[in-house]
């Protein structure tokens, strides 16, 4: 008799919230009203509250969240924007399809997010932005991010996909940036159930004009200020994600007591993410690095264990994207891949689960 540790079921994740999400589906249903109404305006208030910022403007993925924030920052053309060597997909094309290049800059292999150190020296005169990502549910360091892009007069926004509540030094992710970027796709720690996405900001003149650009370039119907998109947060999204906010602390909290048993169990011969006092995390993916990663996956898998990886293949190393980096060399992202392992954190696991995972990976070694 096998037991069954699953990576991720949403429908496990989603269960405390069933009587929630059917009531706030009545009112949307009633409301007669399915795009951008009350639920949408509500969410956008209660979000940039949550996160600290002035405004939150909702829309329709977290990828067009990156696309929109780069384009209404007005950066020149052929700008170039500095993105981190091992992050999702998303982040680099996020820059692509904004009109803009991607500059790719290596991780710090402890923190796997953007190094600051390295930044400065891709740093040109057509560099305008930084996308800062928060990898895994851990803040970049905001600190000196900020100084760098002060120092060059850079913009920054942050990718927040993974870090929704998470914490550096006296804010939150979505409030250092001149922007952040959020995605509420379902595995996310604050999921809707379908795609979603919000930017948050603390200039009005930019959260004024995403309001259009998310809308068409319209913000009065027929009359179009801007040459803009559809991506607008649906509003059924907002109504279900404002339920689903109201627990976000109490999911987050609940990570971080598992990432505890993790951090207290695992023994030496891993590679454990690193606690940093100025950061407080909320563990979207909780990962280990070990030289056998594959062999260790099966052996949790014969334990009835399952695990992902995240990412089994870097950006540079994507066929869609071999012609863009000229003789790329970014061993520490690659490291990342090759060794790399996200355990299961889901909300719905218990302390017991989590015990047996940390017991079965012990007895690897
Ligand atoms: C999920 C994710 C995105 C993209 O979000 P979508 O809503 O799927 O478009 C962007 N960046 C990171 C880091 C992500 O994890």
């Amino acid at each position: 008799m096998n037991r069954v540790i699953k990576y991720e079921s949403l429908a496990d994740t989603n269960a405390a919230l069933f009587n929630d999400y059917q009531t706030a589906f009545g009112s949307f249903l009633n409301s007669g009203w399915y795009i951008l109404g009350e639920q949408v305006a509500a969410f956008e208030q209660e979000f940039a509250r949550y996160c600290g910022t002035t405004y939150c403007i909702g829309v329709a993925s977290g990828l067009d969240a990156i696309v929109l924030s780069l384009k209404a920052l007005d950066l020149p053309k052929n700008a170039e924007v500095i993105v981190p060597s091992n992050a999702y997909i998303a982040c680099v094309l996020g820059v692509i399809n904004a009109g803009f290049k991607p500059i790719l800059v290596e991780p710090d292999i402890h923190t796997y997010n953007i190094d600051p150190a390295k930044i400065e020296a891709h740093i040109s005169n057509k560099t305008k932005a930084i996308l800062a990502v928060h990898l895994y549910g851990k803040m970049c360091d905001m600190t000196n991010i900020t100084l760098i892009a002060q120092k060059y007069d850079l913009k920054v926004v942050e990718d927040c996909a993974q870090a929704h509540g998470a914490q550096h030094r006296d804010k939150k992710s979505g409030n250092w940036g001149n922007a952040g970027a959020f995605s509420f796709y379902p595995t996310k720690n604050l999921g809707a159930l379908g795609d979603g996405g919000a930017i948050t900001t603390n200039d009005g003149a930019l959260a004024e004009k995403l309001f259009y650009l998310r809308n068409y370039g319209s913000k009065i119907k027929y009359e179009n200020k801007y040459i803009g998109y559809n991506s607008r947060l649906d509003e059924v999204q907002a109504a279900f994600l404002r339920k689903k906010l109201l627990k976000l602390d109490e999911i987050n909290k609940h990570k971080r007591k598992l990432a505890r048993i993790y951090f207290d169990k695992i023994e030496t011969g891993f590679v454990k993410p690193v606690e940093q006092p100025e950061n407080s995390d909320v563990f979207h993916i909780f990962n280990i690095r070990s030289s056998k990663r594959n062999e260790l996956k099966k052996h949790l898998l014969e334990k009835g264990i399952q695990t992902e990886i995240h990412y089994p293949v870097p950006p540079h190393k994507q066929i869609a994207y071999r012609n863009l980096f000229k003789s790329p060399k970014f061993p520490i992202s690659e490291e990342i891949h090759a060794t790399t392992l996200s355990l299961p954190i889901a909300v719905f696991h218990t302390e017991d689960e989590i015990n047996y995972v940390a017991d079965c990976l012990n007895g690897f070694n």
